[in-house]
C-alpha cells in the first residue's frame, strides 16, 4: 500500500478548500467501510485521505418546515433506529435496516453508501483493468455476470450496490453538495449517472465536491412507502434485486406512485412508464405482473443473469401490493 497523508478539516469550509486546491488527489473518508477496503487492495491510491469525523455537525436527522434533512455523516444505524424515519418513511427505515449487518451500519455513513463504489468483481480485483480504472473492456460482458446489470448497461455493467438510494428516489429526496463555490441542491435521482455519461464515477459529484446533505419531502397524510430487498443469503448480503416504492394509496389505487429498482442497473433503476401504467388504475396482481413484463422489455440480461428478471417480476409487485394491504 503506498503512503498517503491524512487530512483531518475541522470545517466543512477548510475542506472545501482542501478540495479546491489539491481535487483528485483527495479521497474523502466517512465511516471507510468501503474505502479503506479500496486503499488496502490498491484499487485506489490516494495521496491525501481527507476524514469526515473530524468535522461536526454533519450527523443528524431534523424535521423542518420544507422537509426532513439528514447529515451526510449520519450512521446507517442512527437512521434505522430513528423513530421519525420508522413512522413516515417506512420504506427508508426498512431499507436501511437491511444494509450489510449491524456492525457495518454502526460505521457506515448514509453520504458513503450513497458515494459507496461499485461490487462488480473485475473493478475489485487489482490484477484487473475493468473500464471504471481506465481499461477498454468490460470482462463482466463476455466472461461471469451472475449479478451484473440487466438495464442501462452498454459500456459497463456494474450495479449500483446502495440499498439506500432507491428508498430515498422513490421519496423524491435532493442532496445538498458543497464546495468552496457555495452549495448546490440537485435531485437524488439527476445524482447518478449512467457509465456511458461518465465511466469513471457513478455520480456527478465533482473532485471540488462534497455531498453534505439528504433531504426528503414531508410526508404527506395517505403516502406510504416499501423496501423489499431479494438477496442470497439471510444474513448480510448486497440486494440482487430490490424494489423501493412510494405513493399516495386510497382504496387499491395510487394516485401518485414512484417505483425504483435496485441491484438490476449501473444506477438506481425507475420505472417511470411502470408508474404511468399503474397511476390511477385499481390494481391487482395479475396487472403488477403484467407491468413489471412491460417494464422488462427494455432489459437486456446477460449469459447469466436471464434470472434477475423473474425477480424483478415477483418483488416488484409484491412491494407494490403490500402498500394497499391495510396496516
Ligand atoms: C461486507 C459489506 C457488506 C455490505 N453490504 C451492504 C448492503 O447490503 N447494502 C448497502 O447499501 N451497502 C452495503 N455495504 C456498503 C456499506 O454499507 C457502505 O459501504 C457504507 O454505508 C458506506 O459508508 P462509509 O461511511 O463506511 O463510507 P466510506 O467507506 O467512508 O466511503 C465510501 C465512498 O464514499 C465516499 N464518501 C463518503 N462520504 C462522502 C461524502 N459525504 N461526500 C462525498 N463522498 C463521500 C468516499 O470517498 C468513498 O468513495 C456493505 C459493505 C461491506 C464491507
Amino acid at each position: 500500500m503506498k503512503n498517503f497523508k491524512m487530512a483531518e478539516p475541522q470545517t466543512i469550509e477548510q475542506l472545501a478548500s482542501l478540495l479546491a486546491k489539491e481535487k483528485e488527489k483527495v479521497f474523502l473518508i466517512a465511516g471507510g467501510t468501503d474505502l479503506w477496503t479500496e486503499i488496502k487492495e490498491e484499487i485506489l491510491e490516494p495521496e491525501i485521505v481527507a476524514d469526515l469525523r473530524t468535522i461536526p455537525n454533519l450527523s443528524y436527522i431534523r424535521k423542518e418546515k420544507d422537509g426532513v434533512h439528514i447529515g451526510a455523516m449520519t450512521t446507517v444505524a442512527e437512521l434505522a433506529s430513528n423513530p421519525l424515519i420508522e413512522q413516515e418513511y417506512r420504506g427508508l427505515h426498512q431499507a436501511a435496516n437491511s444494509v450489510a449487518s449491524p456492525q457495518l451500519r454502526n460505521v457506515g455513513t448514509l453520504g458513503g453508501n450513497l458515494c459507496q463504489r461499485p461490487r462488480c468483481w473485475y473493478y475489485r480485483d487489482p490484477q484487473i483493468l475493468s473500464r471504471k480504472k481506465g481499461g477498454s473492456k468490460c470482462f463482466a460482458f463476455q466472461g461471469r455476470n451472475k449479478y451484473h446489470a440487466i438495464f442501462g448497461g452498454g459500456i459497463c455493467y456494474i450495479v449500483h450496490p446502495s440499498d439506500l438510494a432507491p428508498a430515498l428516489i422513490s421519496l423524491d429526496a435532493e442532496v445538498a453538495l458543497k464546495s468552496t463555490q457555495g452549495e448546490r441542491v440537485v435531485s437524488l435521482q439527476d445524482f447518478f449517472v449512467l457509465p456511458s455519461i461518465n465511466i469513471r464515477r457513478e455520480n456527478i459529484l465533482g473532485p471540488e465536491e462534497v455531498l453534505r446533505e439528504i433531504r426528503i419531502p414531508l410526508a404527506r397524510k395517505g403516502e406510504k412507502s416499501t423496501y423489499l430487498k431479494f438477496k442470497e443469503r439471510g444474513a448480510w448480503d448486497f440486494a440482487v434485486v430490490s424494489a423501493a416504492v412510494s405513493g399516495s394509496v386510497s382504496g387499491n389505487s395510487f394516485s401518485k406512485i414512484r417505483i425504483v429498482l435496485g441491484g438490476v442497473a449501473p444506477i438506481p433503476w425507475r420505472l417511470n412508464k411502470a408508474e404511468e401504467a399503474i397511476k390511477g388504475k385499481k390494481v391487482t396482481e395479475s396487472i403488477l405482473r403484467q407491468v413489471a413484463r412491460e417494464a422488462l422489455q427494455e432489459a437486456r440480461p446477460l449469459k447469466e443473469n436471464e434470472y434477475k428478471k423473474d425477480l424483478v417480476e415477483v418483488v416488484l409487485s409484491r412491494a407494490v401490493m403490500s402498500l394497499l394491504k391495510k396496516v
